[in-house]
């Protein structure tokens, strides 16, 4: 049994549901294209699950959160593929692919053969199983990756209203899921080894801001420590948790947040490799020239840092997937990809955004004790990255501009001073006098990139559920 294609996307998700809209405004023609995922459903906003999702009151639901309206475009509903001849094989694992004959087995027994291929097949959550930890299977623990996870996490909420949750994790999805967890009335124990909260990104200045809002709220910090082993019942629940630190903690659920692995092994050994994901140049091509590879899995490089990184974040999955889909559709005229870094949170009323690169040294700015704050990092005399807490769109869009130019900065007191007025600053006068901009003594700015004209990433964040 087979079937063939001229174009296969690999995985149902953010990067799939972008790289469709870009066939179609390409124009693809009607059978040339499918999509082939495990979901049974076809591609969503993937960040709704950890926020709009887990609302107790008028919680999104599919079909209000398909692709693509986390960037206010078309929202592409089954119907929307039906329309456009593409085909959506849903439901459906691929189990093996090889690489020479240009197929892919799925796990129905299906043969299919493409022509390009475009790898979208994202990162999974780490399993408690993968840090000696038994109880993935228990009813009462819970991941959160894809609808399915979301929806047995809702139903544990339903369940456990007035009760202990033990949120395993201080990253993005332990953070947002204690947020969710206390919006649905359940008392929070967060437990993580570091001593301050999305270590990764944070400074402990912000992290510190985070934990005591989250505090506020009647979400408890254990940090330094992690977890030992899960308590069962006789039926299998989960009743507690015991720590490396010898606390025990009651649990009448556990939501585990320890991590994301890129599922690139159907094509270990037969595609190049770099950072854990699938080595891609700047069209998105891997060391296979008929294969592309684009979100979470991709390994691409960043002209801006001159480096190659593979991001896990939902505005890379969306332009890398819609770069790709161009390259292979209109080769000629694609220029390089050129990505400035951008990710973005949002809990309870806090909401946050960075660009950039979070190495160098780092200059705080604004009023910790109210609600708009942040840091600029500046590194080897540059400013190369800046988060922002409670921003307005004018804020975020100055920031992306500025950043992008990697300006030289002499004083960093007047980062401090100025805050984020002083991206703002600069990119009005930018906007302003692009060919002749005025140096300020302290401030030189340094193109990057020849020609003035500068790519503002504007933040997708329209959409308050997405
Ligand atoms: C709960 C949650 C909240 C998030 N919130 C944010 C946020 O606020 N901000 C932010 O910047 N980023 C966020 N992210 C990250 C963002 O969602 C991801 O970076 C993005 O989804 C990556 O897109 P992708 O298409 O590469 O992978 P995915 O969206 O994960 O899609 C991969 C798809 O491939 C399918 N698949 C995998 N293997 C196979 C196979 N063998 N056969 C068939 N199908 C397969 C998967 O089932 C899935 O449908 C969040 C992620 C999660 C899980």
């Amino acid at each position: 049994m087979g079937r063939d294609f001229a174009y296969v996307i690999l995985g149902g998700g953010v990067a799939a549901g972008y790289a469709a809209l870009e066939f179609a405004k390409k124009g693809v023609s009607h059978g040339q294209l499918c999509i082939i995922s495990d979901e049974p459903v076809a591609p969503y906003e993937r960040p709704a699950l950890s926020k709009g999702f887990l609302l107790p009151e008028a919680p999104a639901r599919l079909p209000g959160f398909h692709t693509c309206v986390g960037a206010n475009e078309e929202r592409l509903t089954p119907n929307w593929y039906t329309e456009h001849g593409i085909e959506l094989i849903l439901g459906t694992r691929v189990i093996s692919a090889d690489t020479k004959l240009k197929t892919l087995l799925t796990a129905t027994g299906e043969t299919i053969t493409y022509k390009f291929l475009i790898i979208a097949t994202g990162a999974r959550a780490v399993k408690l199983e993968e840090i000696g930890i038994n109880g993935s299977n228990a009813e009462n623990v819970c991941y959160l990756r894809d609808l399915s996870d979301a929806t047995k996490l809702v139903n544990m909420m339903r369940m456990c209203t007035g009760g202990n949750a033990i949120v395993i994790g201080g990253g993005y999805i332990g953070m947002e899921c204690a947020a969710s967890l206390v919006m649905n009335k359940i008392n929070v124990s967060m437990v993580f080894p570091g001593s301050y909260c999305m270590g990764r990104l944070f400074t402990p200045r912000i992290a510190s801001y985070y934990e005591e809002f989250y505090k506020s709220k009647g979400v408890s910090f254990i940090k330094g420590t992690s977890l030992s082993s899960l308590v069962f019942n006789s039926e299998g629940k989960v009743t507690g948790a015991n720590l490396k630190d010898g606390r025990y903690l009651h649990a009448d659920m556990v939501v585990v947040g320890i991590g994301a692995r890129p599922n690139t092994n159907l094509f270990e050994g037969q595609l190049a490799f770099e950072n854990g994901g699938i080595k891609v140049n700047n069209r998105f091509q891997s060391s296979n020239t008929s294969i592309y590879a684009v979100g979470d899995i991709a390994s691409f490089p960043i002209k801006l840092f001159n480096d190659t990184r593979r991001v896990e974040h939902v505005d890379a999955a969306r332009k890398t997937a819609k770069h790709a889909v161009h390259a292979i559709m209109e080769p000629k005229t694609i220029s390089d990809f050129d990505y400035l870094p951008f990710f973005y949170s949002r809990a309870f009323s806090l909401s946050w955004q960075f660009y950039g690169d979070n190495v160098g040294e780092v200059v705080h700015f604004g009023d910790f004790s109210g609600t708009k704050f942040g840091a600029y990092w500046v590194n080897n005399g540059r400013l190369v990255g800046c988060f922002l807490e409670g921003g307005g769109d004018e804020d975020y869009v100055a920031i992306a501009k500025v950043v992008r130019l990697k300006p030289v900065v002499l004083d960093l007191g007047e980062l401090e001073r100025k805050g984020v007025d002083f991206v703002v600053a600069v990119s009005q006068k930018l906007a302003v006098s692009p060919p002749s901009l005025p140096l300020k003594k302290s401030v030189y700015l340094w193109y990057a990139a020849s020609g003035f004209v500068v790519g503002a990433s504007v933040a997708a964040f329209a959409y308050w559920h997405v």
